[in-house]
């Protein structure tokens, strides 16, 4: 039996090291459009590599999941990450959990995440073949022809298409796959980035970039959200950007953010409070000294800099005595800390980054990752339409679904 896996990212990796260990005899090609394996996977956590999460509650895990959760209940199941952090030590990686649940190499370095994969497939049956590029997949008779754009065509039994989204292009994952899944009958759901920053120009946020803060809320009118965005923020000179900003992205993947058409995200800088609660701390704030300026008044709950930023947006000269504002502007400003619009104009690149979309999932057996329009055709990773908020899930996806295509393809 002829099996080749199309694209040597994440997913690929680990569909090849399973159908390996599986002993099966079967010959198996794993094609990649790069010179070097893993390209994605070695820029990933800032060259760390959050190889997957600390969570071990897999119906909480699949909170943190946008899209695709229910459909990757086997695998999760079937490779939790406690399984995942344990085939890498087991393949000669050390790991650590970080405080934040965030699992990376004990090294620091996700090249001996990628080096597992090299070792492992230097003793075994695995031909890699390094710079090739498929251009185009046919299926008739019972066999796939793959043909390349710059290598001769081969023909296999079996195909697992693992070619990755379509962010940060530079490292291979140019939406090839998309194509490939589409002639063999696929329909692909609307790609969207997922994880990004936001860009915006309102002057507000000029005057604070490099202000951080540890836990604001997002939201907008245009959706709910199934649970409150709360985390970090960092205000940049292009925007905003931050844990809670790429969450708030990935549930918001599909609202357009245009100069045309802006989508308003307010900002709440006392998330969990009450509105009725916030006011008080707002006016408890302004009694404790008469002859303070609100301006200092309000800079006893937020950075000094935003606190000037909030009483200009507030009308209120900031050299007032706070004792002089009255409660209705008290009002206002209290409803401003925890609805600050910003106007994102646009979206920039995340710390992950990943793509929303992809293979329609109802296409696909979740206990099987075959494809239940053409027999012999697998998925895994992010090709599929499934992607997580930052913190090891969309790897842990990865490793999770290029597992069970490998189990399955190698029956
Ligand atoms: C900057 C950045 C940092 C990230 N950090 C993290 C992190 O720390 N933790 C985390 O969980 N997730 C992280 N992610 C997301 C995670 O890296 C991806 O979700 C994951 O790598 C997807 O794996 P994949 O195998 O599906 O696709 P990819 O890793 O994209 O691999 C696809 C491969 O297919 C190859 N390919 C594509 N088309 C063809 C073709 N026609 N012929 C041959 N080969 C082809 C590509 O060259 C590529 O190597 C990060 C993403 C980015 C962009």
């Amino acid at each position: 039996m002829k099996i080749a896996i199309i694209g040597g990212g994440a997913a690929g990796l680990m569909t090849a090291a399973t159908i390996t260990e599986q002993n099966t005899g079967a010959e198996i090609f794993l094609i990649e459009q790069n010179t070097i394996l893993g390209k994605k996977v070695l820029i990933s956590g800032g060259g760390r590599c959050n190889v997957t999460t600390g969570i071990r509650n897999i119906r909480f895990l699949f909170t943190r999941y946008p899209r695709g959760s229910k459909f990757l209940s086997s695998a999760l199941y079937g490779f939790p990450p406690e399984a995942v952090y344990g085939w890498f030590e087991s393949h000669g990686v050390p790991l650590k959990i970080e405080e934040d649940l965030r699992v990376f190499p004990v090294s620091n370095n996700g090249q001996d995440i990628v080096g597992a994969f090299e070792k492992l497939f230097s003793r075994s049956r695995v031909k890699i073949l390094l710079s090739h590029s498929a251009k185009s997949i046919s299926y008739t008779d019972g066999a796939f022809t793959i043909e390349f754009r710059n290598s001769p065509t081969i023909v296999v039994d079996k195909v697992i298409i693992t070619t990755g989204g379509q962010t940060f292009r530079q490292t291979g994952s140019t939406g090839d796959g998309y194509t490939f899944a589409e002639t063999l009958g696929h329909t692909i759901t609307p790609l969207a980035a997922s994880l990004s920053s936001f860009i915006s120009r309102d002057e507000w946020l000029k005057s604070l970039a490099g202000v951080s803060f540890e836990a604001v809320g997002l939201r907008t009118d245009r959706i709910q959200f199934p649970t409150p965005v709360e985390g970090a923020m960092l205000i940049t000179h292009s925007g905003i950007t931050g844990p809670a900003v790429f969450a708030f992205s990935a549930l918001a993947a599909y609202e357009i953010a245009t100069p045309k058409e802006p989508l308003t995200i307010f900002i709440n800088l006392f998330p969990g409070v009450t509105s009725e609660n916030f006011l008080l701390q707002v006016k408890s704030a302004c009694a404790g000294n008469a002859k303070r300026t609100i301006e200092n008044a309000i800079a006893t709950l937020v950075p000094k800099s935003v606190a000037k930023m909030l009483c200009a947006m507030a009308k209120i000269e900031g050299e007032r005595h706070a004792a002089e504002v009255s409660k209705k502007e008290l009002e206002e400003l209290g409803v401003l800390m925890q609805n600050l619009p910003v106007r994102a104009i646009g979206r920039g690149a995340g710390d992950e980054f990943v793509t929303a979309g992809g293979v329609n999932l109802s296409e696909v057996n979740p206990s099987t990752m075959e494809s239940r329009i053409t027999r012999g055709l697998f998925f895994a990773g992010e090709i599929l339409d499934i992607d997580g908020f930052t913190g090891g899930f969309n790897l842990q996806a990865s490793w999770a679904t290029g597992r069970l295509a490998g189990l399955s393809a190698a029956k």
